[in-house]
């Protein structure tokens, strides 16, 4: 989660940058990072409004590293991913440490850009295709294993949140108020 919502507001902090130096001049809109939370489904949603990604994007970030060495290597060292999360840039990825799926659907702020859906079940394979998304930025979706279900209570996303992301530059907010 923290990984995921520091490459949200990562996302939210170039789309300033963009506005400032002038090379955006559209609408910003109320940038923030929401964090969504279905308990019956465990289902769990990182949502920016950030530069998002193009198809591109999606496949030199996303899915290189997946085939590459890095993706061997996290396979391998699932159970210790914690401690070295972060340090190799791998941080989307610990999405399935307690995801059984995952799914980005993004829309980059680049002008004639198109939605892509991404989706992954934690194996070397993927999907992606076009899909409908008119919003700028970055939907995360966490469809949290059983095993893990821990991670799909309020109350823990909640003390997640509080511990480790709490002074963003950018307002993290859970919930849908
Ligand atoms: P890192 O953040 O350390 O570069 P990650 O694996 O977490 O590594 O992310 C890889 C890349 O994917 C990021 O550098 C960024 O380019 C892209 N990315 C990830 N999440 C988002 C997001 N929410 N919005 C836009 N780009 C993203």
């Amino acid at each position: 989660l923290r990984e995921l919502v520091a490459n949200a507001v990562d996302a939210t902090q170039k789309m300033k940058a963009l506005a400032a130096s002038g090379e955006f001049n559209g609408e910003l809109g109320d940038l923030a990072v929401r964090i969504e939370l279905d308990e019956a489904n465990k289902v769990l949603k990182i949502i920016d409004n950030g530069i998002g990604m193009t198809e591109e994007e999606v496949d030199r970030y996303i899915n290189q590293i997946a085939f590459s060495s890095a993706g061997e290597f996290l396979e391998k060292y699932k159970d210790q991913l914690n401690s070295i999360i972060g340090h190799f840039g791998l941080g989307f990825y610990s999405a399935f440490m307690v995801a059984e799926k995952v799914t980005i659907e993004t829309l980059s702020w680049k002008e004639g850009a198109k939605g892509v859906r991404w989706t992954c079940d934690g194996s070397p394979e993927y999907d992606m295709e076009e899909c409908a998304k008119y919003e700028r930025g970055t939907v995360i979706t966490l469809y949290i294993a059983d095993e893990e279900k821990e991670y799909a209570e309020k109350a823990r996303i909640e003390t997640l949140l509080n511990k480790y992301c709490k002074f963003m530059p950018v307002p993290v907010i859970f919930g849908k108020d």
